[in-house]
């Protein structure tokens, strides 16, 4: 294509509220553009380029793993919220809306209450399962706080999957290959990434694990073991335990753990002096929805003692109706672990992908049941599994970038190589930049031909901004048939002569 007739707004300016790399890019790229400060994002012709690559590269794996493409309605209603008991968990996340009717909506967030409504009205017999369904399409959270542009924000693009099964070992095989498949799938977008055990909520065990692009700006802290293969998310990370003793000094932690239907409890927490305590490990050990820091002095009913603690300390120190002993601290840096006693350590990531054994959550709530060989009613079991599809651009960039703009992985480039003509008044190079260009477009590379009228320093400036992997520059040499050719990763120059261009570019840009 050529440049000159594509919308690539580029700019100099880095957007006020933008810190990450990613989002400064992106934006000043012209890749997507900011629908006020909402979290809110348009894709311009170069981003929906980059973001059908990657759905391709999706779709493509899972078709060949054997799932189904479907769509479903981006507008769900209330009522199937309400069934599944997540109207009140979700809360605010959801953005509802009324109809005409006066009928209750709410944007999709995720699909299981859509999806599980689908099967149990078209699945009626074991003869049908397994099956394995996925959509790639918008999901909206009106989430706290969007932020760092495509990688939070609150309309976004999802690959959702949803498999169906007729008892637990089918779901684990299933969710077995799914590992497999995803780490095909990521693996073909180029970027550097870790599987990691997650929370699972209820499941515990194996039963979630998420994908992590490596990057210092993820959100996510990951721990990895130094020595073997484990790694976690540090809200599900184990370390070897501790031993303590009698007499060690321990500190508790008043907090207020909300639960469905704004009831709240205040939990004292006892954690060894010196740990932390971990969230998402402490709502899990008291059936939470989220904690809040509380008051002080209001009377904690419940004491969770951290587990490692055990023995070291007297619970009638504690004036509490109940008492349980829970992993409810945050492993450290340092700590030993369980699976080889090497140090676990520290790293940052971005999620990009989730897979989740569901079990019968959904399919119990919602009715969702299957006559099995006896002709007996049961659940049907499930699996989740989810793709950021839209968050991947940013961890793209995240981890091919430098401080001049974006490096995009060659599956995910919005085009292969870009044809750079110094001076358009000159008609030898431009005659060669379209020669080259026709020549490309005939061999069915993906190539954008600069032919603008702008200054050459400009235009290598928006080279170097949107990051196509290979340039190749017509330029002052090609009187004595020398032209340049630019990787746009160390921006390595290598001069070309011009006689066999053609077959040297179609070489280094499909090898
Ligand atoms: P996070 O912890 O980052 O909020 P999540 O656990 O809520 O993610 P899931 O419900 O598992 O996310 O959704 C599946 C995938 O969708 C995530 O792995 C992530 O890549 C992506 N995703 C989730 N929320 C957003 C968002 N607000 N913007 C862009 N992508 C998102
Ligand atoms: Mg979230």
């Amino acid at each position: 294509m050529k440049f000159s007739t594509l919308l690539i707004p580029t700019s100099k300016e880095t957007p006020g509220d933008a810190s990450l790399a990613s989002h400064i890019y992106l934006l000043r790229g012209g890749f997507i553009d900011s629908v006020g400060d909402s979290g809110l994002y348009n894709f311009l012709p170069l981003g929906k380029k980059v973001l059908d690559k990657i759905r391709f590269v999706v779709k493509e794996e899972l078709d060949r793993a054997g799932c189904q493409e479907v769509a479903l309605s981006f507008v769900t209603p209330e009522s199937l919220w309400r069934e599944s008991g997540r109207l009140e968990k979700y809360g605010r996340e959801l953005l509802r809306f009324k109809d005409r009717k006066e009928n209750n909506f709410v944007l999709g967030p995720t699909h299981e209450e859509m999806m599980v409504n689908l099967i149990r009205r078209t699945v009626k017999s074991y003869k049908q399962l397994p099956l394995h369904l996925y959509q790639i399409n918008l999901k909206f959270r009106d989430e706290i706080r969007p932020r760092f542009g495509l990688m939070r924000g609150r309309e976004f693009l999802m690959k959702d999957g949803y498999s169906f099964h007729v008892n637990r070992e089918d779901m684990q095989r299933e969710f077995a290959h799914m590992e497999e498949t995803y780490k095909t799938i990521f693996t073909r977008l180029g970027v550097d990434f870790r599987v990691v055990e997650a929370d699972s909520g209820a499941i515990g065990g194996t039963g979630s694990k998420e994908f992590m692009v490596l990057a210092d700006s993820g959100e996510d802290t990951i721990v990895i073991c130094e020595s073997c293969e484990y790694g976690a998310n540090i809200e599900a990370a184990v370390a070897e335990p501790k031993v303590y003793d009698e007499g060690v000094t321990y500190i508790s932690v008043k907090m207020k753990a909300h639960y469905d239907e704004g009831k709240s409890k205040v939990i004292a927490f006892v954690l060894p002096e010196g740990a932390e305590l971990q969230e998402v490990k402490a709502c899990k050990a008291v059936g939470a929805n989220d904690l809040s820091v509380s008051d002080e002095s209001a009377q904690a009913p419940i004491v969770v003692i951290e587990q490692s603690l055990g023995a070291a300390v007297d619970p009638h120190d504690f004036d509490a109706k109940e008492i349980f002993y829970e992993d409810i601290s945050s492993v450290k840096e340092g700590d030993r672990c369980v699976h080889c006693g090497g140090v676990l350590r520290y790293t940052k990531g971005i999620e990009v992908g989730h897979i989740f054994q569901l079990g019968t959550r959904y399919s119990e709530a919602l009715g969702c049941h299957f006559l099995d060989e006896n002709g007996k009613s049961v659940p049907m079991v499930m699996g989740t599994y989810g793709i950021g599809v839209s968050r991947l651009l940013a961890a793209i960039i995240e981890q091919n970038h430098d401080e001049r703009g974006c490096i995009w992985t060659r599956e995910c480039a919005p085009f292969i190589v870009q044809i750079i003509v110094a001076n358009m008044k000159d008609e030898a190079q431009k005659a060669w930049g379209e020669k080259l260009y026709y020549e490309m477009r005939e061999k069915g590379i993906e190539v954008l031909f600069d032919d603008r009228t702008k200054r050459f320093g400009s235009k290598m400036r928006d080279y170097e901004l949107i990051g196509i992997p290979y340039a190749v520059v017509m330029g002052k040499n090609l009187p004595e048939g020398k032209v340049e050719f630019i990787t746009r990763e160390g921006m390595v120059k290598e001069e070309v002569g011009i006689e066999d261009l053609s077959l040297f570019v179609e070489k280094r840009v499909l090898s």
